[in-house]
C-alpha cells in the first residue's frame, strides 16, 4: 500500500514537538495533527520541572549522578510501583534530552539543579526548571519546530482532531482519520503513527471512571480528553497504571463546582513551615500528624479520607502569629474571605458554630479540639505530632476546606522498550507508538510523585521516536 506520509504524530505538545523536530532530519513526509488551535499542549500550563541524571549541567556543578542512581531513587520513592523497564528507559536517555534543550537555549534557573521541591526529594541534585516553567521549554522548542514546518519536511494541521486509527486486517496501523470542526473525517495513511495526545484530566467522566474520583481541579489542557488512550485501546492496546492513582495535598478551590479553578495552595511542607493548625476530615476527626515529614505519606494518607478532603482548623491567635499558611494569600486575605462567607473559608465565635458553618459534626469537632489542646498542654500528641506551638482556644475560630487533586493521568497505554503500543499478551501493534502522558503517570512514577517524571519522559520519548522510528519501524514490521 502506498503511504501518503512516512510518519503521523498525533499531538504537537511536549512529546509530539521533539518527535517532529527529530523526524524531520530523516524524512520530509511527517504529518503532525493537533486538535488545538496552537502548538505546545500542556507546556502552556505545566510547571515544567524536569529531572535527568548525568547532565552537562550537573557535571559543571560537580554533581556525580547516573541513570542507575536516578532509577534507584524512583523505585525507592515509588516503593517499587513504577515500571523499572519503561521508567528506566526514560531516565537512561534523559540527560541527552536536557543537554539538547540547553543547546537550543533552555536556561535552568540559577542554583539548579536542586534535589526537590514539591515532591519527595531525590538523593542528589538532578531537578531543573526554567523561569517561565513549562513555557520556558515551549519557548525553546518552538523555533526548531517552526523551522521544520517552514522547511516543508513537517506538515502541521491545527484544529484537527484524530478520531480513529486505521488498522489493516492483520492488525497493522496504517494511518488515522481526523476531522476539523467544519469538515468530515479525512483519512491519512502512514508507515508509522505516534500517539502523543496527552492524558485525560480534561475529560471528567473518563477521569472518574479510571480513578474513582472526580477531576476536582480545572487545571489541565482542555484538549487532553483521553483520545490518546482511547485510540490505543481501540486498536487492541493494553492499559496500565490503574492501581497507582495519587493526588497532591492541600489545594484550596475557588468554588464548590467540580471542576473548579484553584484559589491557593497550602504550604504543608514542615521543612518550609511548621503547621500550627490541625487537619480534620468530614467526621471532624484528625487523621494524621500535621507535621508528618514525608510529603509522600501525607499524599497517601489523604487518599483514605472521604472525597480526598480535609479542613484546616485554627484560632485567631494562630492566624495572627503563625507564619503564612499560603504563599500568595495572606492572613488578612483568609480573614476577609471567611468574614465574607467565600467558598472554603469559615469563621465563627465558637467551635460549635464553626462546625455548623463548615458542615462538620459538632460533638466530634469539639472533642477533637479538646483532645488536641490536652496534647499541647501535656506535650504528648495523640497522633505523635512533634510541633506543639499552642492550643486552639482564642476565638474567633477558623476552618478552611482543602482538597486533594491531581493534574495528570494515572492510566495509560502499555508500551515495550521500542515504545510500541502492546496488547495484553505483550505483542506489539505494528506501526503504533506512544509517548508522553498517553502512557500514564503510573508507569513512570508508580503510586508516588517523582519530580519531573512526566515532562522529561515525554520530551525524551518524543525525541527518541523522532530519531529512530523509521528504521525501527521497518525492523518491527
Ligand atoms: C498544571 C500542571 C503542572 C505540571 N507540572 C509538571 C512538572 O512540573 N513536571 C512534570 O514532569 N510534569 C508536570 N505536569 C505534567 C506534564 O506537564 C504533562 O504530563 C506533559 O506535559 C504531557 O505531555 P504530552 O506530550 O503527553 O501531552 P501534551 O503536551 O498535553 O500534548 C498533547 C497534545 O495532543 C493534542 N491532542 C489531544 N487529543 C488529540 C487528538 N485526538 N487529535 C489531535 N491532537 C490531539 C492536544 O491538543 C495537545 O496539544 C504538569 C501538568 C499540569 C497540568
Amino acid at each position: 500500500m502506498s503511504q501518503d506520509w512516512d510518519l503521523i504524530i498525533i499531538g504537537a505538545g511536549t512529546a509530539g514537538m521533539p518527535a517532529a523536530i527529530f523526524a524531520a532530519g530523516r524524512s520530509d513526509k511527517v504529518l503532525v495533527l493537533d486538535a488545538a488551535p496552537e502548538i505546545g499542549g500542556t507546556l502552556h500550563l505545566s510547571s515544567g520541572q524536569m529531572s535527568a541524571a548525568g547532565t552537562r549541567l550537573q557535571k559543571e556543578k560537580g554533581f556525580e549522578d547516573t541513570p542507575a542512581m536516578h532509577i534507584d531513587d524512583i523505585m525507592r520513592i515509588s516503593k517499587n510501583t513504577a515500571d523499572r523497564e519503561i521508567a528506566g528507559l526514560a531516565v537512561d536517555n534523559a540527560a541527552e534530552t536536557l543537554d539538547w534543550l540547553e543547546a537550543i537555549n533552555f536556561k535552568p534557573l540559577p542554583g539548579h539543579p536542586v534535589k526537590g521541591q514539591a515532591h519527595e526529594p531525590y538523593s542528589i541534585n538532578r531537578y531543573v526548571w526554567g523561569e517561565d516553567l513549562g513555557k520556558s521549554i515551549l519557548a525553546v522548542l518552538k523555533p526548531p519546530f517552526e523551522a521544520v514546518v517552514a522547511s516543508g519536511k513537517v506538515t502541521l494541521k491545527l484544529n484537527t482532531r484524530v478520531t480513529k486509527l486505521i488498522q489493516s486486517e492483520s492488525g497493522t496501523i496504517t494511518g488515522v482519520a481526523a476531522k476539523t470542526e467544519d469538515s468530515d473525517e479525512v483519512a491519512y495513511t502512514a508507515g508509522s503513527v505516534i500517539i502523543a495526545a496527552g492524558g485525560y484530566v480534561a475529560n471528567g467522566d473518563m477521569y472518574k471512571e479510571l480513578s474513582g474520583h472526580p477531576a476536582y481541579g480545572d487545571h489541565s489542557y482542555p484538549h487532553c480528553i483521553g483520545d490518546g488512550l482511547n485510540l490505543g485501546l481501540s486498536a487492541g492496546g493494553a492499559a496500565w497504571g490503574h492501581e497507582n492513582y495519587l493526588t497532591s495535598f492541600g489545594v484550596i478551590m475557588q468554588t464548590y463546582d467540580v471542576p473548579s479553578k484553584v484559589r491557593c495552595r497550602q504550604i504543608h511542607w514542615p521543612e518550609r513551615r511548621m503547621p500550627w493548625e490541625i487537619y480534620v476530615n468530614v467526621h471532624g476527626q484528625r487523621f494524621m500528624r500535621e507535621d508528618e515529614p514525608s510529603v509522600d505519606v501525607r499524599e497517601h494518607t489523604i487518599q483514605d479520607q472521604p472525597n480526598l478532603r480535609h479542613w484546616i482548623v485554627f484560632d485567631s491567635t494562630t492566624l495572627k502569629d503563625a507564619p503564612p499558611l499560603f504563599a500568595d494569600f495572606s492572613a488578612a486575605d483568609i480573614q476577609a474571605a471567611a468574614e465574607k462567607d467565600e467558598p472554603m473559608f469559615y469563621v465563627a465565635d465558637s467551635i460549635a458554630a464553626l462546625s455548623e458553618k463548615a458542615g462538620l459534626p459538632t460533638d466530634a469537632l469539639e472533642n477533637t479540639v479538646n483532645t488536641f489542646n490536652d496534647g499541647q498542654a501535656s506535650g504528648q500528641d495523640a497522633l505523635g505530632r512533634q510541633n506543639m506551638p499552642r492550643p486552639i482556644t482564642d476565638g474567633p475560630f477558623y476552618a478552611i476546606r482543602s482538597q486533594a487533586m491531581s493534574v495528570s493521568s494515572t492510566v495509560g497505554l502499555k508500551v515495550n522498550t521500542g515504545l510500541q503500543v502492546i496488547r495484553n499478551d505483550g505483542t506489539p501493534i505494528p506501526g503504533l507508538y506512544a509517548a508522553g502522558e498517553s502512557l500514564g503517570q503510573g508507569a513512570m512514577m508508580g503510586s508516588s510523585f517523582c519530580g519531573g517524571m512526566l515532562v522529561t519522559p515525554a520530551l525524551t520519548f518524543g525525541r527518541m521516536l523522532g530519531q529512530s522510528l523509521l528504521p525501527l519501524d521497518a525492523a518491527a514490521q
